[in-house]
């Protein structure tokens, strides 16, 4: 994969600097038709951004202090860098993690790494989406990119899933209001449809909102298959398991075979309650089944905005998505015992190298408590509770906004970033190349100890 960036529409005139089509990498949304404003190194407007991407855009300062840290020292990088390599080739049970606020580039050296050593490579997928790369494995996904929903969409479902808070633009730019090729009205050619536990502010926008019982989507979407393929279940059951009428079912069913072209967005609401990976395979497999009546397809809503090319770029180098162990010299996938927050937490991990992840804010007691216990290492652009731990913390560039490359949109399609400003700290990509140099050359010298012995 070339590294090169394509030139974007530049306009310079003394300190001010127009960057066309920047890409914000803030959500999954990946939306690349940002207009920034630099003045005096310094973005001073992101036009066309939602809230979220401003907030991204504007408050980016750039971290202040050293690019590289050992035990909270200030150190050079090549220093670091040297530090990073002893670690991991030390390491008996080595874990590499996050990746999900990387560039593709990077991620494929993380990867690269975790085979030399013989270690783990794990996502934040294993804590967002993991069931459905799961279900995928076992059901299959029948899919389309955004720009197809742009254009054919007519029944929107969202469920357990709200746009409207975690990815501002969706509605605007892909899922209700866009006026597309087969829906030349925009937003009143299509029905918008949310299933949640709560009332959402997506749920404002629904035409239809449907509030099931916590923990009843298994049931929910089942109750939907049997309708698919003409059964009709017993409505006291159907009350009973999902907290909503069979009629309410029943009519959902018929707008479903009534649309050209249904879509189900799904999110963290389906995949992280009670069934997990078996809610996502009902709501794969309900999908499949509308196929026998019209034209149906199904995405998963992501958060960050390249966990989807982290599941790309760990699927083309070993065959699975997430939480991935190479310690056989092959690939092992079992979620659960080589994903990460399970593998701290149990106490097998012996070192670790986190990227663009902050696991001491977010994982387990017990497997922070881990964490803390071993030689890691962090790479991060801002200082965050996992780089103040860390052995070796390397502050690096910003993806997106510092650093070009390639970035993948929840629909799984490849973006370009455009940079707007540089940076004094290197990216993650210049470190994570130089680990893999180190690695590899600390493994050639103890290969040739092991032959004189
Ligand atoms: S929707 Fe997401 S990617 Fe698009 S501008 Fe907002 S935060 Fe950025």
């Amino acid at each position: 994969m070339s590294t090169t960036t394509p030139p974007a529409k530049e306009a310079t005139e003394s300190s001010l600097k127009i960057v066309e089509d920047a890409t914000c990498t803030f959500c999954g949304c990946v939306c690349d038709d940002i207009t920034l404003k630099v003045e005096e190194n310094r973005i001073v407007e992101a036009k066309r951004a939602c809230v979220l991407g401003k907030a991204w855009f504007l408050n980016h300062q750039g971290h202040e202090g050293p690019s590289c840290l050992i035990e909270g020292k200030p150190a050079p990088v090549e220093k670091g860098i040297r530090r990073a390599a002893e670690i991991l080739v030390q390491a008996r049970y080595p874990v590499i993690y996050g990746l999900s606020d990387t560039t593709c580039e990077a991620q494929r050296v993380a990867v690269s790494i975790a085979d030399w050593i013989g270690g783990t490579v794990d996502t934040t997928t294993s804590v967002c989406h993991g069931p459905s790369g799961m279900a995928f494995q076992d059901v299959g996904e029948v899919t389309c990119t955004l720009g197809e929903v742009r254009h054919r969409g007519d029944l929107i479902i969202f469920w357990g899933s709200n746009p409207a808070e975690s990815h501002p633009r969706h509605f605007t730019r892909y899922s209700l209001m866009p006026k597309g090729m087969f829906v030349p009205r925009g937003r009143k050619d299509r029905t918008c449809v949310v299933v949640d536990v709560r009332r959402t502010k997506s749920a404002k926008a629904a035409d239809l909102f449907i509030q099931i019982k916590p923990g009843g989507d298994f049931e929910a979407l089942w109750t939907l298959r049997a309708l698919a393929r003409g059964f009709r279940p017993d409505p006291q059951d159907v009350l009973e398991q999902t907290g909503v009428e069979l009629s309410v079912w029943e009519d959902l069913m018929e707008r479903m075979k009534q649309a050209r072209f249904g879509v189900i967005f799904f999110g963290m609401g389906l995949t992280m309650t009670r069934g997990k990976h078996l809610n996502s395979e009902a709501l794969l497999a309900l999908t499949r089944d509308m196929n026998r009546h019209t034209r149906f397809v199904c995405k998963p809503n992501r958060g960050h905005g390249n966990v989807t090319g982290a599941d790309n770029v760990v699927a083309w180098r070993t065959g699975f998505p997430f939480g991935v162990n190479l310690s056989r010299g092959y690939p092992r996938f079992n979620p659960g015992e080589y994903t990460t927050t399970d593998l701290l937490a149990r106490g097998e991990a012996d070192a670790a190298m986190i990227v663009a992840s902050d696991p001491m804010a977010n994982f387990s007691q017990r497997a922070r408590e881990h964490l803390a216990r071993i030689p890691y290492i962090a790479l991060d652009p801002q200082e965050t509770p996992t780089t103040r731990g860390a052995t070796v913390a390397f502050h690096t560039a910003v993806y997106g906004i510092n650093v070009p490359g390639t970035v993948y949109r929840m629909d799984d399609v490849p973006i370009r970033l455009r940079p707007a400003l540089d940076s004094p700290h290197p990216s993650d990509l210049e470190v994570l190349q130089g680990i893999e140099h180190q690695v590899r050359q600390l493994l050639g010298k103890r290969k040739g100890a092991e032959k004189k012995e």
